[in-house]
């Protein structure tokens, strides 16, 4: 027997013994009136024993009282979640509400407070989600009492995805379910990553099909109108040389990012002196900056710095930063090379500066420097020889490190690029990637 049946026999048998004790009570009230009535000597005696009937009669039992409570109970737990189900509810991490059959709010946990704003309980799940998908993912699932699925996009008052679970709570034996339960996950993370991966292939496609589509233009030109033309041939040669540059160089940084990926997460098992690793970039930089008409300095206090790092990938990092302070900052003249030894929240680290006298960064550009394919001036990048990947490599092959890229930049002053490094390398021994044991 279903439970609503139980309640609702049970509610009719209260009904009905109720009815009874008025019967009984108006009987025996006649009997007695009548007894008293036509014998006045007996009618203190009649009035004792109405009053005694009338107490039996009425008095609720305490088995009665108690059903009475349970029906109660029962009644109000089809319209309100049992304190075991909140339980659970608020014990989860991510938003989750509690609908009855009527898609209305009858619990919610913290967490769904804190991602979705106050809602009163009671209130219809729709006054807060209006996402045509999602209120007919919980229609479904309430009307087919089975799990159910949907996504929602928030764009306010942040851009956010969740993965929306709505799921039946089983009631007690076999009933159908009164209650449904709606989980949100957080899949704003995985969204981004995804549009970042299909962003990345679209903006490489689109950077190899430039080059690509000049060279096969100057190449048709060549053969077809220019074919006898000796000065146009050596002035088109020249560009599609220049164009092939382009596309090599571009694959050189595309693979040199995927490496640096790939071993993103392997720690780095070795120690490399910076004030080596910046020496070296100058002398590198150098014919660079002489063609700019800039110079490189360095003067280091020190004679070796150490930090846990790949020295070969450290030069990397240095060498585009110098690189870039030398294309893009060449009315400064100069770049400085520096180390120096600081305190970030209590903890000792080493700072590595590239700084240059050029025109600066626009505040607006500085946090999307190190994105792949970003890039301040389009025009200007590509006529230096930029290929956009430069500081996502420097950021990728300084997150191995454990270090961060910083950038302090000031309009007609020049930038500063410093990757900082946690100062352990002198103190914590390295762990070797396979240990051996004697
Ligand atoms: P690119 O190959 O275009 O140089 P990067 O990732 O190395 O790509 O740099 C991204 C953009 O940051 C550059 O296109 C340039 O606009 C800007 N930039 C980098 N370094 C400097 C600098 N020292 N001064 C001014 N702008 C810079």
């Amino acid at each position: 027997m279903s439970r609503t049946m139980a309640a609702d026999e049970d509610s009719t048998r209260v009904r009905l013994a109720g009815r009874r004790a008025k019967r009984i009570l108006a009987a025996s009230g006649a009997c007695l009136g009548l007894l008293g009535w036509s014998h006045p000597e007996v009618a203190l005696g009649c009035l004792a024993v109405f009053v005694v009937i009338a107490l039996v009669v009425l008095w609720p039992s305490r088995a009665g009282m108690a059903q009475e409570r349970m029906q109660a109970e029962a009644r109000s737990e089809l319209v309100w979640p049992g304190r075991g189900m909140k339980a659970i509810v608020e014990a989860l991490q991510e938003p989750a509400f509690i609908l009855d059959r009527g898609l209305l709010l009858r619990y919610r946990n913290p967490a769904s407070f804190v991602a979705f704003g106050n809602m009163t309980l009671g209130d219809p799940f729709s006054l807060r989600f209006r996402a045509p998908e999602l209120i007919a993912a919980v229609e479904s699932a309430i009307r087919n009492q089975a799990p159910g699925q949907a996504t929602l996009d928030e764009r306010r008052p942040i851009e956010r995805t969740w993965q929306v679970e709505i799921l039946p709570v089983p009631a007690y034996q076999g009933e159908s379910p009164h209650f449904f339960l709606v989980l949100f996950r957080d899949r704003t993370a995985e969204r981004r990553t995804e549009r970042m991966r299909t962003d990345f292939v679209a903006n490489a496609s689109h950077e190899l099909r430039t080059p690509l589509a000049s060279l096969t233009g100057f190449i048709e030109t060549l053969q077809g109108p220019a074919r006898n033309d000796a000065q146009a041939r050596e002035r088109f040669l020249a560009i599609m040389r220049e164009q092939a540059q382009r596309m090599s160089r571009l694959i050189d940084d595309l693979l040199s990012l995927s490496r640096i990926e790939m071993k993103r997460h392997l720690p780095v098992n070795a120690r490399a002196d910076l004030v080596s690793v910046l020496r070296k970039v100058q002398v590198q930089m150098a014919p660079l900056a002489e063609e700019l008409g800039m110079t490189v300095e360095f003067s280091p206090v020190e004679e070796a710095v150490l930090v846990v790092g790949d020295e070969d990938e450290l030069i990397q990092v240095f060498a585009n930063l110098v690189e870039n302070a030398c294309k893009y900052a060449e009315s400064g003249q100069r770049v400085e090379l520096s180390i120096a030894h600081e305190t970030e929240r209590g903890e000792p680290v080493i700072d590595a500066s590239v700084r240059d006298f050029g025109p600066g960064i626009p505040p607006e550009h500085v946090p999307r420097l190190t994105e792949r394919f970003y890039r301040v001036s389009v025009g200007s990048s590509r006529a230096k020889q930029g290929t956009g990947l430069g500081l996502s490599i420097v950021r990728n092959i300084l997150l191995r490190h454990k270090s961060r890229l910083l950038v302090q930049s000031e309009i007609g002053r020049g930038t500063i690029f410093t990757a900082r490094f946690p100062a352990t390398a002198s103190e914590s021994p390295i762990q070797p990637l396979v240990q051996y044991y004697s």
